[in-house]
């Protein structure tokens, strides 16, 4: 029999992408570069399901029932094109090429031009959730052509993560779409984690507490609206011990944060799109200044901070500085998605995509690292219309205005404190950047205008001005 899809690529993440197949019922013909990888699925878990194991990739696309549906699930980038120049001459019209693997969406719409000009399918699809969410039900963030989706989607569907009954996998939108959608994903994510790990720091030093006491904290706001999946696992990871030293954990882990390249590439793109992301970019940038050990030294010992005295909270006013940290995280929480939100909505008008924001909401409700109660809020809010941004959509905009003045006691104490917390302050500049009644920007068009002539808008009248600064009486001309 042949088998109804074929996964290449067996590494962890296609391994349990394969045995989610094969374990929802799917026959699952296998194939990896290595046939190490291949035979040890099959010895390890070939009870779960019906795989079909192969050796090359002509005897994997053999296997496969037509229209084929192939999953390429490689090291992106160049080995990602590898598998795709190998596996074309081997297809025929209308099969199905899906790469699972984190490409750039702009990679993803070079292949699928390519492909579609071979009349064969590619679909980008951004799978969130690490190993144990491909194993157990991702997220799964699918682009490319209907057709592809009517065929593919079911099984996708199927093998996803579920949340009260609907599926965390829907069709985003053409070419580059799934994997854009994944990349800003990820972004929030990094934007996700250093808002929590700001948290973490205002309260250990604030408060002069434990690890084990904060997980405690973190645990407590689990049950609230911060209810995540990050937060659960901040509580576990503040609450382990470490084995050989008996010391807390997060006090032997070295302080500097790695990346892989999807907060990069959301800020990147970001730039590209004229969208603010501050919150993703902090949090990027976040990791990079920690990355950098020697200026850290050499900073440390130059770089004086403020009085002890200033950084203590004292002892009657703890529980209200929790309080407000929580609240402070909820609100710089709202910006980072409102930014994340207002990329996918501009790359959506710029590629003609049409992805629907509020479905994006609903499919990372599981499966993936930015599981949250608080996606449901957001679905909501994308219910009827498009906000102008997340931030002025009710429920959001009365959360944010019982949080704010927590954010400005949070944000005034950091700085005086002497606490990086670049997430916390940009969100709330963010915040009443956005609500301003005027912006400087109006100065920074004089400027423009003094030393490039580049003109400016006038508020009182209509066209384009620019001031003859060099004449004695500056006189306005129209440009
Ligand atoms: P890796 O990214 O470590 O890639 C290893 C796999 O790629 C192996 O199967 C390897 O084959 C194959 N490979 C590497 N180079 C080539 C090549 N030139 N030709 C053919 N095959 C090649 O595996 P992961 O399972 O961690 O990730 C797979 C994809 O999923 C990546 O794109 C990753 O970014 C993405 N992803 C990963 C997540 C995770 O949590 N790990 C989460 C979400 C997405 P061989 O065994 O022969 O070396």
């Amino acid at each position: 029999d042949l088998a109804q899809i074929g996964v290449s690529g067996l590494a962890v993440m296609g391994r349990n992408l394969a045995r989610n197949l094969a374990r929802n019922g799917f026959s699952v013909a296998l194939h990896n570069r290595t046939s190490a990888k291949t035979k040890s699925l099959v010895a390890e878990h070939g009870d779960e399901g019906t795989f079909v194991p192969t050796e090359t990739l002509e005897e994997f696309v053999a296997a496969l029932e037509r229209p084929r549906r192939v999953v390429i699930m490689v090291k992106a980038g160049a080995p990602t094109d590898a598998v795709i120049d190998e596996l074309v001459p081997l297809l025929d019209e209308g099969d199905i090429v899906i790469d699972c693997g984190n490409a750039h969406y702009a990679d993803t719409r070079r292949r699928e031009a390519d492909l579609r000009e071979r009349g064969l399918h590619f679909v980008g699809a951004g799978v969130s959730g690490g190993e144990e969410g491909a194993l157990l039900g991702p997220s799964i963030m699918p682009g490319g052509s209907k057709e592809s989706y009517a065929t593919l989607g079911p099984m996708f569907e199927k093998i996803a993560a579920q949340v009260d009954g609907t599926p965390c996998c829907v069709h985003v939108g053409p070419d580059g779409a799934g994997h854009f959608v994944k990349m800003v994903h990820n972004g929030i994510e990094y934007a996700d984690m250093q808002l929590i790990a700001e948290a973490y720091d205002l309260l250990r030093d604030g408060l002069g507490a434990t690890p084990a006491e904060l997980a405690e904290i973190f645990a407590e706001w689990n049950s609230g609206d911060l209810s995540s999946f990050l937060i659960e696992i901040t509580a576990e990871v503040l609450g382990h011990t470490d084995a050989a030293t008996g010391s807390p954990f997060v006090d032997v882990v070295v302080d500097e944060a790695e990346q892989k390249g999807t907060g990069r590439w959301t800020v990147q793109t970001a730039l590209d799109l004229g969208v603010p992301v501050t919150g993703i970019a902090e949090a990027t940038f976040a990791r990079a200044l920690s990355a950098h050990p020697d200026q850290r030294a050499a900073a440390r010992a130059a770089l004086p901070g403020p009085s002890e005295a200033a950084q203590k909270v004292p002892a009657e006013e703890r529980d209200a500085f929790v309080d407000d940290v929580r609240k402070a995280l909820y609100a710089s929480k709202v910006v980072a998605y409102a930014q994340g939100y207002d990329q996918m909505a501009a790359a959506s008008t710029e590629y003609g995509w049409d992805i629907d924001l509020g479905a994006m909401a609903t499919i990372w409700r599981g499966g993936c690292i930015i599981r949250a109660r608080f996606l449901d809020r957001i679905k909501d809010a994308y219910a009827t219309e498009r906000p102008a941004s997340l931030l002025v959509a009710p429920y959001f905009r009365d959360a944010v205005a019982d949080g704010q003045q927590a954010w400005r006691r949070v944000v005034a104490h950091a700085a005086r404190a002497g606490i990086p917390t670049p997430g916390f302050s940009s969100a709330l500049a963010y915040y009443d950047a956005l609500r301003a009644d005027r912006l400087p920007a109006a100065l920074i068009q004089g400027l423009r205008d003094y030393f490039g002539a580049h003109t400016y808008r006038r508020t009182d009248r209509d066209g384009s001005f620019h001031t003859l600064w060099a004449t004695p009486d500056r006189s306005e001309v129209e440009a």
